[in-house]
């Protein structure tokens, strides 16, 4: 008796990174699942009035899929939104901050490879941002955690060159290095930034992965700038392109809310964190 395999569907939570159109109404959907890892789905006749799946497809959307295996992309058959993240999609500094880490996570991950914190990760980031009173302190948090949950965690504590521990001075940040370079070392670089203590130190607080730690950050204007211009130069290494959001970034930069971070917790006092032989002047709220 020949038998015909009824065609295999599985269920996944997700969270939409991106979608482009596919072939005449059809919508080919880039996800992340906290077991899958990053998977191309397509979502057959999305564009047409009568889809119900189009709406649940947008992207930073945490959804539920009902997915059959296809021999090309696997097809979503029903989709429901857990969580659309209104409060992010009000607001043009919280939505450019999310489109920036779903495009980081986009690049960082092959398809199909399981990964349960970089899902926990970006599920986090955008559950704070759409608390948060302003971006600084969480995208550098989720970039620096995205780069350790990566494989590309940036060495902060001793020369990426020759190893010897770093000084609190004025040291480098090399993206070919993977990190920072002692002042003789980045003397003999190419490609290096200068990293200032205050911004070392504060970049040591956020690699620690602590949330509430790294939600009592105050960074002041120019210090928040600096961190700013040293993870734009350094992501791209990471990520080995481009980001093409990056430009999107600047041009809400306008819109993003001015001066320190409002918040009813005292700021942190990094001179008392774990590495804290490095005093950074923490603005007042
Ligand atoms: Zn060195």
């Amino acid at each position: 008796m020949a038998s015909v395999s009824a065609p295999q569907v599985y269920r996944t939570e997700a969270i939409i990174l991106r979608h482009q159109r596919y072939g005449e109404a059809g919508r080919l959907v880039t996800i992340f699942s906290p077991n899958h890892g990053k998977l191309r789905v397509l979502a057959r006749g999305a564009l047409r009035p009568t889809s119900h799946l189009a709406g649940h497809l947008e992207p930073l959307t945490k959804v539920v899929l009902l997915l059959a295996r296809a021999r090309g992309f696997d097809l979503v058959t029903q989709a429901e939104t857990l969580e659309s993240h209104g409060a992010i999609r009000s607001t043009l500094w919280r939505m450019s901050s999310a489109f920036y880490a779903a495009e980081l996570v986009d690049r960082m991950s092959q398809d199909n490879i399981e990964s349960f914190p970089i899902y926990r990760l970006l599920q986090r980031f955008l559950a704070w941002l759409e608390e948060a009173k302003e971006p600084d302190v969480p995208v550098r948090f989720f970039e620096l955690q995205l780069l350790g949950v990566s494989g590309y965690r940036p060495e902060l504590r001793s020369c990426a060159e020759c190893g010897a521990p770093l000084e609190p001075v004025l040291n480098g940040l090399s993206g070919p290095a993977g990190g920072c370079l002692c002042p003789a070392c980045a003397l003999k670089s190419r490609d290096v930034r200068p990293i200032s203590v205050n911004a070392l130190k504060v970049l040591r607080v956020l690699q620690l992965g602590d949330r509430d730690l790294a939600g009592r950050l105050r960074l002041d204007a120019p210090l928040a700038r600096e961190l700013d211009q040293l993870m734009r130069y350094y992501m791209p290494h990471a990520v080995d392109h481009d980001l093409r959001t990056t430009g999107f970034v600047d041009a809400v930069r306008a819109t993003r809310p001015t001066g320190n971070h409002a918040g009813t917790t005292a700021p942190v006092t990094l001179d008392a964190q774990p590495d804290g032989q490095l005093p950074v002047e923490a603005a007042a709220p």
